[in-house]
């Protein structure tokens, strides 16, 4: 398969009164058509910021892109003019964010807001537009949706709006949705009655997904591929199975064991990473992970690991994995 969203080298810097920040240093990551890749981190690792630089959402008075492409289609999303990439938003590429407010018009009736998304990227009759804005809200599994299109969002549960949303942004059949820890504000059973709809959709129009999530639960059951991001940086990146099985990152390995349920065995304690992530203003220039790592190095105070390839699909940017670290300096890491 081929891949039809690139992120290369992508690095962004937000200018504040104390001088330029920082957040994403370097990220690449690839999806394939059809296919779910999970970017996984805490919050301030730089996952949003990322998703949003594909949709260029970014703040324009502060944001700044020195270096890197995001490749759609052989077209570099970050040159491309505001109104192809107008036209590329919500028909091509669709986000979906955490709080279904976000994307939803309080005073417009749910039908009607759909019909709007489909009639603005595409030439529909308005008898058109609402057969297949009941279309998608049948999909999405809102009961009565006859009736409904007729509803105000706030005469919808929160996982039901959810259900709206996704039925907006995947109305247009875009090729790559975005999903900003989409079911993060839900409660456990609709999480999972969500992230089953998101499944299903993407299999019946063959949609890549990028989702964005802090919750390794989550990337368990959606991701085919997955990026472990830390302090703007993807330290580990592999299919779901090397990530889980094979893992090689201390940062991965923490999220793994502080993270319930994703262990077969239930007599493993819940271990957190202790402390919390770096200042981005104030970051040296060693490993980010340096102050919270159970198996930091003298070298990794000073200088930051490169990436190592382990296998076609499979990178760390760890000393640990970096062959000239000394053996005798390099404790043995296993896997969870
Ligand atoms: Fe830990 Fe060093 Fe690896 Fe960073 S480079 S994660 S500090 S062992
Ligand atoms: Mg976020």
């Amino acid at each position: 398969k081929e891949n039809i969203l690139e992120v290369n080298n992508l690095h962004v810097s937000f200018k504040t009164r104390n001088g330029a920040i920082t957040a994403v240093r370097g990220v690449n990551f690839s999806v394939k058509k059809g296919n779910t890749i999970a970017i996984v981190g805490e919050s301030g690792s730089g996952k949003s910021v990322t998703a949003k630089s594909i949709m260029r959402l970014l703040p324009k008075q502060n944001t700044i892109i020195p270096e890197g492409n995001i490749k759609y289609e052989n077209r570099d999303l970050l040159s491309l003019p505001l109104k192809d990439m107008q036209k590329v938003r919500g028909s091509e590429i669709s986000m979906v964010f955490q709080d279904p407010m976000t994307s939803l018009n309080p005073t417009m009736k749910i039908g009607k807001q759909i019909m709007e998304g489909l009639t603005k990227h595409q030439t529909l009759s308005k008898k058109q537009a609402k057969q297949r804005a009941l279309e998608m809200l049948e999909l999405v599994g809102i009961p009565n949706a006859k009736s409904r299109l007729e509803a105000y969002p706030h005469q919808f549960s929160g996982g039901m709006r959810q259900r709206v949303v996704i039925a907006m942004a995947l109305a247009c059949n875009p090729k790559v949705l975005i999903a900003d820890e989409p079911t993060t504000a839900l409660d456990v059973t609709i999480q999972a009655q969500i992230l089953d709809l998101m499944k299903d959709l993407q299999e019946k129009m063959d949609t890549a997904i990028v989702l964005i999530t802090h919750d390794l639960g989550v990337v368990a059951n959606m991701a085919d591929t997955v990026a472990v991001m830390y302090a703007g940086e993807i330290v580990e990146y592999g299919t779901l199975d090397e990530i889980f099985y094979e893992t090689q990152h201390p940062y991965t390995l923490g999220l793994l064991r502080s993270m319930p349920n994703v262990n077969a065995s239930k007599s493993e304690p819940l271990i957190p990473i202790p402390g919390s992530p770096p200042d981005l203003a104030t970051l040296g220039t060693g490993c980010p992970f340096a102050a919270r790592c159970p198996y930091t190095m003298a070298v990794c105070h000073d200088h930051h690991p490169e990436t190592t390839q382990l296998s076609d699909s499979h990178s760390v940017s760890c000393w640990l994995q970096d062959s000239r670290t000394p053996s005798d300096h390099a404790p043995e890491i296993v896997g969870s």
